[in-house]
């Protein structure tokens, strides 16, 4: 291990460049069709969008899926199409980016949070089901990092209880169960095509269901509730016809966004395969330090390795995580935190009333928690570098 100098104290930095926490990979094919599509005359919803949707579900391995212009659109009428309303609550892991827990407070319903477990920093059945009352109507379990949750655990429980299961599949296009996918187990599952993501649109998402007639509602929610069949069954009428069958919303993906999804899908195991080799990389060269706790690897299929989240021992170092961020990017690499507890947002806490100590597991990983860049693009030496930043610091920092 190196006992070089940290750049914060005037040594020199392991990197000269700053290397991004994360940069999305668009390729000559990508560029190609988007502007394929820019001079194809047809910008909005159309022939790109619907080809996108059926590649999103024949990837998944479910009949459908309805491309929207986000994940969180996705959650929203994901939880429109079953009836969510005021009164119901809605279980969700406190470690969560806020959007799940944000469209269940649009529909009037209650987020329930829980506490994660402490190696996959996912909710489990077990504290999922503990969270149950007689108003709950929905489990909305997050595949934490892209690391599948137990799926087969968690549905045989929702099932027993009468309950339904939303998937927050942001982090988990590519993840699998033994062969099955992530999106083709849950009652409805949302997937994420933001830039960061592991594939993008720019900014998009999709839902698949394993009821085809959910999705189709679904679709038929995020474009205004219009029925985009009406005319076939009014022909007399022409294809000018349109019946409006519910109060909808404006969240359809466009076929820009399609055509560049449509692009990266042919590679999202790809990228899948590279993350996996990064994060081997990293596991290896921390597992020997024993100030840092590396994500654990995940054996029952394919984890998507959205996120590298290592745990630092702050009780080993003389700085705490919020400094030995603030080193890593004076260092030169870019790197972030997954995720701020939702309890301890100032709206949720005083809309669910938690004190700090509510979710213990949480809240220790919190303090301890970055999230390392991992992207098909890094090089080598990039990998190399982060490596060597985070040596750096923890041999310096040791007490
Ligand atoms: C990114 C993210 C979302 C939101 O995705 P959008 O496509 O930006 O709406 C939801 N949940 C989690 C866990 C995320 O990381």
């Amino acid at each position: 291990m190196t006992t070089k100098t940290p750049a914060a104290e005037g040594g020199a930095p392991v990197r000269s460049d700053f290397l991004p926490f994360a940069r999305p990979c668009i390729e000559a094919a990508d560029i190609d069709l988007v502007v394929e599509t820019l001079r194809s005359g047809w910008l909005t919803v159309g022939p790109k969008t619907h080809d996108f949707q059926r590649r999103v579900a024949e990837y998944v391995g479910v009949e459908s899926a309805a491309a929207l212009n986000s994940c969180t659109a996705g959650l929203h009428l994901a939880m429109v199409a079953l009836g969510i309303g005021p009164g119901d609550e809605v279980i969700l892991p406190t470690i969560d980016f806020t959007s799940g827990a944000n469209t269940v407070c649009h529909l009037g319903a209650t987020p329930v949070l829980v506490d994660v477990d402490p190696d996959t920093i996912c909710a489990t059945r077990d504290l999922l089901e503990a969270a149950i009352t007689d108003r709950t109507r929905l489990l909305m379990p997050v595949h934490f990092a892209g690391r599948p949750c137990d799926m087969d655990g968690i549905m045989d429980m929702a099932r027993a209880r009468g309950l339904k299961v939303l998937g927050d599949a942001a982090h988990a296009i590519g993840a699998d169960i033994g062969g099955r996918r992530i999106g083709s187990m849950a009652d409805v599952t949302s997937f994420s095509f933001y830039v960061t993501k592991g594939i993008t649109t720019g900014e998009g998402g999709a839902v698949t269901s394993t009821d085809p007639d959910l999705t189709a509602r679904i679709a038929l929610l995020g474009l205004h509730g219009m029925s985009s069949d009406a005319w076939k069954r009014y022909s007399d009428r022409g294809p000018w016809y349109y019946e409006v069958l519910d109060a909808g919303y404006k969240y359809n993906m466009s076929d820009m966004q399609a055509a560049l999804g449509l692009s990266q899908i042919d590679r999202v195991d790809t990228f899948r395969d590279r993350r996996r080799e990064i994060a081997d990389a990293f596991t290896e060269a921390f597992t020997p330090n024993p100030c840092v706790t590396p994500p654990p690897a995940y054996t029952g299929g394919h984890h998507a390795w959205h996120l590298y989240p290592i745990q630092i021992d702050v009780d080993a170092l003389s700085i705490d995580r919020d400094q030995f961020i603030k080193h890593l990017l004076e260092e030169g690499v870019g790197v972030s935190v997954h995720f701020i507890p939702l309890h301890y947002h100032p709206y949720y806490r005083k809309l669910l009333g938690h004190a700090p100590g509510s979710f213990p597991v949480a809240e220790r990983y919190f303090d301890r928690a970055i999230s390392l860049p991992i992207y098909p693009s890094m090089t080598s030496n990039d990998v190399s570098d982060v490596i060597e930043a985070v040596d750096k610091l923890t041999s310096h920092y040791r007490r």
